[in-house]
């Protein structure tokens, strides 16, 4: 394929890394990544994913830029208030990097349209704020064999998990029940620090970068949490459950099926 003089000049210190190079560099223009919630995680994430140069991303939000985002959610500035999260996300992107594709995508996720919503991408990164959507994002992953990136930051609290369906944890396999609504806080009622989220999506960024450029390790088995209070980052090792009730040993892919179409309900 190789690489134009524009590309050698926009890229050139990450082809520099012999990790990356010009074939990190290929992958990632032809690789594309779905992002789920153009929020605090989203928008660190994508600013990272599209000033690398991955070719087509998606972002999907349903909701509107509000004052009490702006400390946080870098991508969206003053005058974005009361516009759509995807089309201010989708504007600033295209300013960064017009040589991308990026798909806006006003909706939430939903049982009804998470298959074909995700099936197009090499990899989803899941950046919502509740429990229902994150388990539908891990639940159709697995089905569509998906690589998934789960990122979540609270207080001054956040965490990672990078999950390759079928050979590394799943969140099921980790909590395998998901909390009932209104057990698990908000950052709506607890708050959250912009520096938290930020650090927590670039690193959601970094895992993306890692997969679809074909280098390092991924963050799978591995669930990474920060603790802002200290600055302390921790590893937990996870695996993956023979009998988990979406990437388990005996599980079809009707019984799959059945469990995304089921998160309707919530
Ligand atoms: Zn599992």
């Amino acid at each position: 394929m190789g690489l134009s003089q524009d590309q050698v000049r926009r890229y050139g210190r990450q082809l520099l890394l012999p990790e990356f190079g010009v074939r990190g560099q290929e992958r990632l223009l032809r690789a594309s990544a779905l992002l789920i919630g153009m929020g605090g995680l989203g928008s660190p994430a994508a600013l990272y994913l599209a000033a690398a140069g991955v070719g087509r991303l998606g972002l999907l939000d349903s909701e509107p830029v509000e004052a009490g985002n702006l400390h946080r959610q870098v991508l969206h500035d003053t005058q974005a208030i009361g516009r759509s999260k995807v089309d201010s996300a989708q504007a600033r992107l295209r300013a960064l990097n017009p040589a991308i594709e990026v798909v806006a995508l006003r909706e939430r996720l939903e049982a009804s349209n998470a298959l074909r919503v995700l099936e197009s991408y090499d990899l989803v990164l899941d950046g919502s704020d509740n429990m229902p959507t994150r388990y539908l994002a891990n639940d159709a992953c697995v089905l569509l064999g998906k690589p998934l990136v789960h990122g979540a930051a609270i207080r001054l609290q956040g965490q990672v998990l990078t999950i390759l369906p079928r050979r590394s944890a799943c969140l099921r396999c980790v909590f395998p029940e998901p909390p009932q609504a209104g057990e698990l806080p908000s950052c709506q009622a607890e708050g959250v620090l912009g520096s938290v989220t930020g650090l927590i999506g670039a690193l959601m960024a970094h895992e993306a970068l890692k997969l679809l450029g074909g280098f390092g390790t991924p963050l799978a088995d591995r669930l990474l949490t920060f603790d802002g209070i200290a600055s302390g980052w921790r590893e937990v090792p996870v695996r993956r459950d023979p009998q988990c009730a979406v990437c388990g040993d005996h599980v079809q892919t009707s019984d799959i099926r059945r469990i995304v179409h089921a998160a309707a309900a919530v």
